[in-house]
């Protein structure tokens, strides 16, 4: 007795943890409200040439504009999004704005043939009805399918069955390129990349934090630095492309192109910022 009394006492007047699990649950309550709001908006983030600096894509990253918390980052409300399963509705909006976009950057120049990668996550991925989806968006938007890009990870790559998704293919069937986020970071299955229709890899930010730039890297033995080197060594023998991600300072931006990796994202290149931002760096009118 004394002890579920016990229990149940330190789970009503634990303080941290109630105000924590509080907000948690006031936040998830407010989503499916918020998006028939209209708050949630998309910001892009450049992915830029190693080579020239030219920017060849842009990552469609969401946000949340509340009313009371001001700007808030998809780190606090996509995994709560996944498990009320509003990321299905929420994924498309974010997937049709992206496409819109990306329909009217491809309207006013069209040569800059800028790709817009959107994120997926494993529950919209594994939902079969993502087919249709993506080509709806495409359809109503007019954006062709090559400029469309979308983001996976290595487990929602994998399914729940713990086989490669069947609809991976009849996504690249439409023409879309398929990309593997945070690559290196989950369960690498190295025999899905051969199987499958993929075309670029991002390598992790974890990688990319431990390169320096004076040749070395911050671990001992310059660790971070042979694994970004074979990861790069082993996409291009498959011939995908290699994205990297957190690039925040030139330093690494020179060594990962020393690396031969392709693109690189990250705060160097610059931020996610509003659509507009993009659009005038498409003019020419900023650099960042
Ligand atoms: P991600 O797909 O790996 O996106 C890259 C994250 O790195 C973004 O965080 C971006 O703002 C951040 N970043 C940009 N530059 C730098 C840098 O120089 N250094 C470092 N360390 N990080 C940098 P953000 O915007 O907070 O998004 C976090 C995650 O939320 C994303 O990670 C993605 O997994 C998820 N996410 C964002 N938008 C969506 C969406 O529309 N749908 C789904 N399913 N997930 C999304
Ligand atoms: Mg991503
Ligand atoms: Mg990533
Ligand atoms: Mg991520």
């Amino acid at each position: 007795w004394a002890k579920a009394e016990g229990r149940g006492r330190w789970a009503v007047y634990d303080p941290e943890r109630s105000a924590a699990d509080i907000a948690r649950s006031a936040l998830a309550a407010g989503l499916p409200a918020a998006l028939d709001r209209g708050e949630f908006v998309v910001h892009y983030q450049p992915i830029v040439s190693l080579l020239d600096g030219s920017m060849l894509a842009v990552e469609a990253l969401v946000r949340w504009s509340h009313p009371e918390l001001g700007l808030v980052g998809p780190d606090r409300f996509i995994g709560l999004a996944e498990e009320t399963g509003l990321i299905v509705r929420l994924g498309e909006w974010v997937l049709r704005q992206a496409c819109r976009d990306a329909r009217a950057w491809h309207r006013e120049f069209p040569e800059a043939k800028l790709v817009v990668s959107v994120n997926l996550a494993a529950r919209q991925a594994d939902d079969p009805a993502i087919v249709d989806t993506v080509a709806s968006a495409l359809s109503r938007s007019g954006l062709p399918a090559e400029l469309l890009q979308l983001e996976l990870t290595e487990s929602a790559v994998m399914g729940t069955a713990g086989e490669p998704l069947r609809s991976l293919y009849r996504l690249a069937d439409l023409g879309v390129r398929l990309a593997i986020d945070d690559f290196g970071t989950g369960y690498s299955n190295l025999a899905y990349l051969r199987r499958l229709p993929i075309h670029c890899l991002k390598l992790a930010g974890p990688f990319v934090e431990g390169i320096r730039g004076d040749g070395g890297d911050s671990s001992p033995d310059h660790r971070d630095e042979r694994i970004v080197d074979a990861l790069v060594r082993l996409a291009h023998a498959l011939e995908l492309s290699v994205t990297a991600e957190a690039v925040e300072t030139g330093e690494q931006a020179e060594r990962l192109r020393a690396l031969r990796c392709d693109t690189g994202q990250g705060r160097w290149f610059g931020p996610p910022a509003p659509a507009d931002r993009i659009t005038a760096r498409l003019r020419g009118e900023t650099t960042e």
